[in-house]
């Protein structure tokens, strides 16, 4: 009864990926085991806007993922090539990410958004949050350009839809406890299923549960101190179980430990986000404005670079600020460019008609050096280069302490608006060193027989900031891997 010929940790995307990977390579007995119970399904991949990125070539290509796709004079898709992805992950990781590992997520990219697309994934095109008017054309920008649609929510759905026509069996309230293993090689899992500690038995172990945002403990441990205060921006069940169950049996660590995806996220979010509000807690638009701390003073560069590639790392500086909080202030100017996140009512926001008045309703902030950081600011800003939302404008503020590189304006148009941010975790980085195969190596770095991870496990790809949309794209391609490689077996 108890012997699988793949068992699967997790029900997220990447396991269920590489459950429908493994039965199309031959494996016949595949179980999907998952912690959370069926009302919580779906991990972190359920919270998701379901934007997936890959590399291609220009419209042709999309349309082999969305057949309807209908080519138009007022609509560029534009191309990302394999070689934009990779440079554009390089940039972010500063050169770290590992060379294999990034080569095959960006190489392999397209052919798995196909594949899931072919099993019955529905794609969209991001209009709005990735596009822009430009003259009479919409564009689209950042190498970011399909989502599923319905997002998170449909997405998890359609997977599980299409796992269950292909008679793979997922057991909800079970926990993976510890791998089973002598001499090198795992032979199966414990788990703990209703209070009763259960062992399963099968030739292959796919660990694909995620990362340790939502342990709070092992946060602090591993991202630093202040991190306990962090909010947790998807499910509370990634708590480390896979890493931990790893690591014991001698696997080795790998990646950026220390780092994890972290966004500005509504101050008073809850500590595991609803999924009701879910992403809408996130507040990034902070390139059309600018963001102080409690004591008035700016602490990012807000036009760094397109938010895509700024959006993942800036949630790490604001848990460094006093009281891990921080202020997005903007105008009547851009309030119309802000994401919808921001038009939600729990949204943490004070609005008045002077900028005097704004500061003044700011509990808790340094009220002088803060007006003094606006005005210096407004002076600063380059009104000579030409504004422009749809490039990397160059159009910066000089001779500040922390210049602003890009969409400088003045904030000088009334009504202001505050919106108060803390730290929402979304992921961590650190995670298990796998070869081509994804099967997890031990500190000698050779295979441990039977053992592979797909998803937020796998450690080395992203270092210190993340790509976005990539995550979800990091999961299929290696869950479609550890799929294949697994019922290989
Ligand atoms: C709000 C939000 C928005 C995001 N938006 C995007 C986006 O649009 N595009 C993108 O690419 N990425 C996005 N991400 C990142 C993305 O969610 C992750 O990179 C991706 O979903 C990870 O997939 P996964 O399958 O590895 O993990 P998960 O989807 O988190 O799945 C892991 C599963 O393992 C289960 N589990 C944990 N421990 C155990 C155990 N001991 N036993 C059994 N099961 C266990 C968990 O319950 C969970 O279901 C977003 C994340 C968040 C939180």
């Amino acid at each position: 009864m108890n012997y699988y010929d793949v068992v699967i940790v997790g029900a997220g995307n990447a396991a269920l990926s590489a459950a429908l990977s493994a039965k199309d390579n031959g494996a016949e007995k595949i179980l999907v085991l998952e912690k959370a119970s069926i009302k919580d399904k779906g991990g972190n991949s359920r919270y998701t806007n379901g934007a997936y990125r890959f590399a291609y070539n220009g419209f042709a290509d999309l349309k082999k993922i969305i057949p309807s796709l209908k080519n138009s004079n007022s609509i560029d898709y534009g191309k990302y090539p394999v070689s934009n992805f990779l440079k554009d992950l390089k940039k972010v990781t500063n050169g770290k990410t590992d060379k294999n590992l990034s080569k095959m997520l960006t190489s392999k990219s397209f052919e798995t958004i196909l594949w899931l697309s072919k099993k019955g994934l529905k794609f969209k095109p991001i209009v709005g949050r990735q596009s822009f008017l430009v003259n009479g054309i919409m564009k689209y920008w950042g190498g970011l350009t399909l989502e599923v649609s319905g997002q998170g929510e449909k997405l998890v759905d359609s997977l599980l839809k299409i796992t269950k026509k292909n008679k793979i069996n997922i057991q909800y309230n079970t926990a993976a406890k510890s791998l089973i293993y002598k001499n090198n090689k795992v032979t199966g899992i414990n788990v703990l299923k209703k209070g009763k500690v259960k062992k399963i038995f099968s030739k292959s172990v796919i660990l694909a549960c995620g990362g340790f945002e939502a342990n709070p403990k092992m946060r602090t441990k591993y991202l630093g101190r202040g991190w306990e205060k962090a909010k947790v921006r998807g499910t509370k069940y990634n708590t480390g179980d896979g890493l931990n169950m790893a690591l014991k049996v001698g696997a080795s660590a790998f990646g950026n430990w220390s780092g994890c995806h972290a966004v500005f996220h509504d101050m008073n979010g809850p500590e595991f986000s609803d999924l009701k509000v879910s992403n809408k807690y996130r507040k990034i638009s902070y390139p059309w404005g600018i963001v102080i701390n409690n004591n008035g003073e700016r602490f990012v560069d807000e036009g760094e670079d397109f938010r895509n590639f700024t959006y993942a790392k800036f949630g790490r500086e604001v848990i460094k600020q006093p009281n891990q909080i921080g202020w997005q202030i903007f105008d009547h100017k851009v309030r119309h460019m802000l994401y919808p996140e921001y038009d939600v009512k729990s949204a943490t926001k004070v609005k008045a008609k002077s900028l005097e008045e704004l500061i003044k309703k700011i509990d808790g902030i340094n009220k002088n050096k803060a007006l003094k950081t606006i005005r210096e600011y407004n002076n600063a800003v380059r009104e000579d280069i030409k504004y422009d939302p749809t490039i990397k404008d160059g159009r910066c503020t000089k001779g500040l302490k922390l210049n602003k590189s890009n969409w400088a304006n003045k904030i000088d148009k009334a009504p202001f608006y505050a919106y108060g941010v803390t730290c929402g975790i979304t992921f961590t980085f650190g995670g298990l060193k796998v070869n081509n195969k994804c099967q997890v190596l031990n500190k000698k770095l050779k295979p441990i027989k039977g053992l592979y991870a797909a998803g937020e496990i796998i450690g080395g790809i992203f270092y210190f900031n993340y790509p976005g949309g990539s995550g979800l794209t990091s999961g299929a391609v290696f869950g479609k891997i550890a799929g294949h490689q697994s019922a290989s077996r």
